[in-house]
């Protein structure tokens, strides 16, 4: 047996290819992937926008239980944040995109630009984002899951810190926290999406500033490929929330989730979108799913593998940069 790994060859490419454009077209196809994401924190975390609450919103429960409840707020920016500075790092340890300074002088040829897009700051065009993504809440109540953490004043005279809150109050989410979220990557080509995903699965600090940041795990639970977006994040929390009330009673939500029967949920509901989707969703979940994430690791370990993928996203934005002129 050979132990020969390929880009080319890959299962991944393949199950890729099937669905997603071989080149990066001009004009939209509407060729979509969705992630679908556990984000699970397991260490507090300061998710603030700015002064010492979370930010928190008031939504219906579930879909079927519809009583109000406060839910903390996962804003796609500290989502997709973390995640292009992963990417961007990336680039720059390869030698790509060192004059890409990230909102102000984006240099419009990276992967990180040509992806996750830019705006111009100086007449240079500009990109739009070819990552959907939207604010992810909580599946249990805010009260729940809420702390508050006096600050250490020495701690916060470090370099990193945050000055001017010494002593302050600061509200945290607890440890195993569960965001369920979609990130949906459009017209992007295979190699383009592995890099996505390499974001995905690569970065592990969000939150506020560096020092209040939670370690997160984002459990992939399935790849939707379709011509649009299946459900939004509020809705999938929803009916991931029905279904554990269902189970676990009225006060399931006073203790920590349990990762498989969440993950559990959310296929559930997943399956019953899929059904009453006007148009056809190929599911990739379970078994299938964990060989890809295996192919997909194998790439990422195996050397000539992984330049033939990186050479292949060159190739594959070149030539869009080319057609664009
Ligand atoms: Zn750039």
């Amino acid at each position: 047996m050979s132990n020969t790994i390929s880009w080319q060859e890959s299962p991944v490419k393949k199950r890729l290819e099937a669905h997603l454009p071989g080149e990066i077209p001009i004009l939209p196809m509407r060729r979509y992937v969705s992630v679908v994401i556990l984000r699970e924190f397991d260490s507090t975390a300061v998710l603030t926008t700015e002064g010492q609450t979370l930010d928190v919103e008031m939504v219906r429960s579930g879909r079927k239980y519809s009583e109000p409840i406060s839910r903390v707020l996962l804003q796609k920016r500290k989502q997709i944040a973390p995640e292009r500075r992963a990417g961007r790092a990336f680039n720059r340890d390869r030698g790509l995109g060192k004059k890409c300074v990230f909102l102000n002088g984006m240099c419009g040829k990276c992967p990180d630009c040509l992806i996750y897009g830019f705006a111009a700051t100086s007449g240079e065009g500009a990109h739009r984002s070819r990552v959907l993504t939207d604010s992810g809440f909580a599946i249990r109540p805010y009260e729940a899951m809420q702390r508050s953490i006096t600050l250490n004043a020495i701690d916060d005279s470090t370099k990193g810190g945050v000055s001017g809150s010494a002593f302050a109050e600061r509200e945290h989410i607890r440890p195993q926290v569960f965001f369920p979220t979609i990130e949906t990557a459009v017209d992007v080509t295979p190699a383009e999406f592995l890099y996505v995903l390499r974001n995905i699965l690569t970065t592990t600090r969000y939150g506020a500033e560096s020092n209040r940041q939670g370690f997160v795990n984002n459990h992939v639970v399935a790849l939707l490929f379709g011509h649009g977006e299946l459900i939004s994040n509020l809705s999938l929390t929803q009916g991931v929330y029905d279904r554990l009330r269902e189970k676990g009673g009225e006060r399931f939500h006073e203790f920590p989730l349990e990762r498989s029967e969440v993950e559990k949920a959310v296929m559930d509901v997943l399956e019953e979108e899929a059904k009453r989707s006007y148009l056809p969703v190929d599911v990739c979940a379970g078994e299938e799913l964990a060989a890809f994430l295996a192919g997909v690791r194998d790439l990422w370990r195996n050397e000539e593998a992984n330049a033939e993928w990186l050479q292949e996203l060159e190739s594959d934005q070149q030539a869009y940069l080319a057609k664009l002129k």
